[in-house]
């Protein structure tokens, strides 16, 4: 039997990978310019973790984890999100009693079952970031301004940030009376998972995606208007905040975000590019969520990107994440006596900083050529027995032609002062 990829994976191969890498690095770049640090948190966790820092309602929680039992009868799951087990390693390691606030990002592979869709894997890659111990819109402010400035490193244009606030369990329980009265004669036509949510919470019926359930959604109050008046400052805070920054922003009171932990503010920032509904970005507010997980009752709030959606994004828009290839150089042996030489220079110059390629297939002296060429590799270096002889060989520019003799003693700091300046010029 042939071996093959399990559904919704993939292979991120090497003429791909120095995408992700750029995009790896400017992130990690912002987000410590923003003053985050990097955390690195298990691959899985027990399933209480995701039961309770997602929530039970949820259809991640319901319908979509990896979870098995390990040889030893614990009941495991591959992480669906970051915030969860990022919450947990904040509790577990008492980061609560470090200077406020504490601000991490991360750069993690997450995984869902879920139907499969353009833009849409199994097992996916998000950036995200999480800051406790602030409850200001301040610093919500200054996620999203992370977020812009991420996006104009990387040169995307044209998204549009999208704001709400969800309330806080001050004012949600007057917003979920209305939503029942509002659904009570309308829930019987609606389908199951929204029965489900009638019960549970009937908030996540906003976000149903549902053809049958969307008209019926359409008109239902939204929380917006249900607001506490702290609820209403801290929207009014945040407001102030972007303006200030001249961070351009719309009210959508349809955004509620998929997980149950969210308070007050989500965002979204929004792209008519991508995928099904053109969202690269979504974040939120969770004051309760430390709490609910056995912590301190500390604020927090954090976002999470989807790297293929991001990277789908950037395609879309013609943006370049291409990186300039190494300054590369092909040492070529003439003959079987230079070869040696040949090899131990190579690992001269590889370990002065200098990529090098040397032969490894006993190929001829034209094949070498053939080889060097197909790669792109843009200098060359013939060596055989004469230049071992005089100790003297020239490193060509392939694009032009112009060459330079060094001695082969000298040859690290030759080779890369003849490379760098003529790279420069061109
Ligand atoms: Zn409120
Ligand atoms: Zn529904």
């Amino acid at each position: 039997m042939k071996l093959c990829l399990p559904k919704g994976t993939k292979d991120i191969l090497p003429d791909q990978i120095h995408l992700w890498q750029k995009a790896e690095r400017v992130f990690a770049e912002v987000c410590e310019q923003y003053g985050f640090s990097e955390i690195r948190i298990p691959t899985f966790e027990h399933t209480d973790v995701f039961e309770r820092g997602v929530g039970n309602a949820t259809d991640v929680v319901r319908k979509e984890m990896y979870t098995f039992e390990d040889k030893g009868g614990r009941s495991i799951t591959l992480r669906p999100e970051g915030t969860a087990g990022v919450v947990r390693s904040f509790i577990e390691n008492g980061m609560g009693s470090l200077p406020s606030p504490v601000k991490l990002f991360y750069n993690i592979t997450a995984f869902r079952y879920e139907k499969m869709q353009k833009g849409r894997y199994r097992e996916f890659h998000q950036f995200g970031v999480e800051a406790f111990g602030s409850s200001g819109p301040e610093i919500d402010a200054e996620i999203i301004s992370l977020l812009c400035t991420f996006f104009e490193r990387v040169g995307i244009a044209q998204t549009r940030l999208c704001i709400n606030s969800i309330g806080c369990p001050a004012c949600r329980p007057t917003y979920h009376v209305a939503l029942k009265d509002y659904f009570a004669d309308k829930v019987s036509d609606m389908c199951e998972d929204c029965k489900a949510r009638y019960d549970i919470n009937p908030q996540r019926m906003i976000d149903c995606k549902e053809e049958r359930c969307k008209p019926f959604v359409a008109n239902a109050p939204r929380q917006i208007e249900y607001l506490c008046s702290d609820c209403r400052t801290h929207l009014s805070g945040l407001e102030k905040c972007l303006s200030s920054l001249d961070i351009k922003y719309k009210i959508d009171p349809s955004i509620v975000r998929g997980l149950d932990y969210y308070t007050r503010t989500v965002f979204e920032f929004v792209s008519d590019h991508v995928g099904t509904q053109g969202t690269i970005c979504g974040g939120g507010r969770y004051d309760r969520l430390v709490e609910t997980m056995g912590g301190p009752s500390v604020p927090g709030i954090g976002f999470a990107m989807g790297v293929e959606r991001f990277l789908m994004e950037a395609a879309s828009q013609g943006v370049s994440l291409a990186e300039r290839v190494p300054v590369n150089l092909c040492l070529v042996h003439m003959s079987e006596s230079a070869y040696d030489q040949v090899f131990r220079l190579a690992h001269r110059l590889r370990r002065a900083g200098i990529a090098c390629e040397v032969d490894l297939m006993g190929r001829s002296f034209r094949a070498q050529m053939k080889y060097a060429n197909k790669l792109g590799i843009p200098y060359m270096m013939v060596i055989g027995d004469d230049e071992i002889a005089s100790g003297m060989a020239k490193i060509k520019r392939m694009i032009d032609g112009i060459e330079v003799e060094v001695r082969l003693d000298d040859l690290p700091e030759q080779a890369s002062i003849f490379m760098n300046e003529s790279t420069k010029e061109n």
